[in-house]
C-alpha cells in the first residue's frame, strides 16, 4: 500500500515522500550509486540521489537496509544492472568518506 509505482527501464529509485535522510542505504551501497546531497526542501536539509544509475548492481542491500520503505530497486528480470567495476568501488568510497555525501 502506498508504494511507489516501478518507473520504467530504471534500477533503483527513491520516494523521497518517505525518506528520512539517514544515510544508511548510502552507506550499504557498494557500486557508489547513491550520495546524500544538500536539499533545502527536506525538513532534514539533504536527500538520497541516485546519482550514477548505471552502476547500480542490483545488490538489493540499499531497499533490504532502508527502515523507512523508501527505496526500490527494480526486479532482474526487468532490468539489466551493471558489473561492480573499480571506478564504481572507488566512487562508493569516497562517498563514504565524506559522510555520504556527493562528492563533486
Ligand atoms: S535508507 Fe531509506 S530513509 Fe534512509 S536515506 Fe536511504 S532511502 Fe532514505
Ligand atoms: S541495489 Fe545495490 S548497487 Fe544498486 S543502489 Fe542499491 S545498494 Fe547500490
Amino acid at each position: 500500500m502506498g508504494l511507489m509505482k516501478a518507473p520504467e527501464n530504471t534500477p533503483v529509485w527513491v520516494d523521497e515522500s518517505r525518506c528520512k535522510a539517514c544515510d544508511i542505504c548510502v552507506s550499504v551501497c557498494p557500486a557508489g550509486t547513491l550520495a546524500m546531497v544538500y536539499d533545502s526542501s527536506s525538513t532534514l536539509g539533504a536527500m538520497v540521489k541516485v546519482i550514477e544509475p548505471g552502476s547500480c548492481i542490483g545488490c538489493n542491500e540499499c531497499e533490504l537496509s532502508c527502515p523507512d520503505f523508501a527505496i526500490f530497486v527494480a526486479d532482474k528480470s526487468e532490468f539489466k544492472f551493471a558489473k561492480l567495476t573499480p571506478e564504481a568501488k572507488e566512487r562508493a568510497e569516497k562517498i563514504k568518506a565524506n559522510n555520504y555525501m556527493l562528492v563533486e
